[in-house]
């Protein structure tokens, strides 16, 4: 990936698949943009954390000590105009982009549908799937310009094919982020876009702890017990690394992808099949 320019949203937290992502992808040469909402987290609504601006400074730091360039910025993926602050920024610095990884993600207050807050629900759909839509909406045609072509890896969840109780929010929005990606495959084919997504299952981040302390509140039985519970459902008897998923997101983003586009790539240690 010498010569290659890579934006990474949603990396600043540390633990995350987006940090993961951007090391793998420097560690292949790319120079790495990674982006974050660098705010406080709500204060009215559940949410599993933000990435902040001092993390997500650490984290370029420690990819430039790979022996790639790195650079950090702030992006809110829901609003438009801080998105073309970014695309900007990196237009001006590195005058390309090849590769975009739309990995910004948040859960807002899972619940029941008949209990569930709208404002989670639209917040929800607002990050996942609007988020996703804009950041390419931006990025595409800049990966077009002068017929160069790129790559764009879409973070779904298996939630889109395997969704659970509790979860209708976060589920819809990943479906809504395999419809997207499959859409834009084919509007971008013509152009030497392609665009995949990834289906993570169950992967041991920040997000996913939260998920399992939440559970456990709501279920009323110890942390330990719902992640057991949790990794009995995988049929690989572990739960997923941030590698794990960083690894398949670099082959999807790599020139040996080239004639894959427009596919869900589950990765989740088989535990759809369970
Ligand atoms: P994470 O919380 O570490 O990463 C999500 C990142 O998105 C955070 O850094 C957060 O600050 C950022 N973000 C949230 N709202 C944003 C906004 N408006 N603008 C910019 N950035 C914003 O969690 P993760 O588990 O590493 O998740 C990464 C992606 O993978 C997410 O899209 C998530 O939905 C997806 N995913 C995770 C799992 C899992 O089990 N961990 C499974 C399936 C899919």
């Amino acid at each position: 990936m010498n010569g290659k320019v890579a934006l990474v949203t949603g990396a600043g937290r540390r633990g995350g698949i987006g940090e993961a992502v951007a090391r793998r992808l420097a560690q292949a040469g790319a120079t790495v943009v990674i982006a974050d909402l660098c705010a406080p987290p709500p204060a009215d609504l559940p949410h599993p954390g933000i990435g902040q601006w001092e993390e997500l400074n650490e984290i370029a730091a420690e990819i430039e000590a790979l022996g790639s360039p790195a650079m950090p910025l702030q992006v809110d993926v829901t609003d438009a105009a801080s998105i073309q602050r970014m695309v900007g920024k990196v237009v001006q610095q590195f005058g390309r982009i090849d590769i975009l990884v739309n990995n910004a993600g948040a859960i807002f207050g899972p619940s029941p549908v008949m209990q569930m807050a709208e404002d989670a629900w639209r917040k929800t759909l607002e990050v996942n799937a609007t988020g996703t839509f804009l950041v390419s909406k931006a990025v595409a045609p800049v990966m077009m310009q002068g017929g160069r072509g790129g790559r764009i890896v879409n973070l779904s969840s298996l939630a889109a094919v395997r969704p659970r109780p509790y979860m209708s929010a976060y589920a819809a929005s990943k479906a809504a982020v395999a419809a997207l990606t499959q859409s834009m495959a084919q509007e971008m084919a013509q152009f030497g876009v392609t665009v995949n997504a990834v289906l993570p299952g169950d992967i041991d981040t920040g997000m996913k702890q939260w998920g399992y302390q939440l559970e456990a509140q709501i279920m009323q039985r110890p942390y330990s017990e719902v992640v057991a519970a949790g990794i009995a459902r995988i049929p690989a008897g572990r739960l997923g690394t941030p590698d794990d998923v960083a690894s398949v997101v670099a082959f999807l983003a790599s020139d040996a992808a080239e004639f894959l586009t427009g596919q869900l790539v589950n990765i989740s240690g088989g535990r759809e099949l369970a």
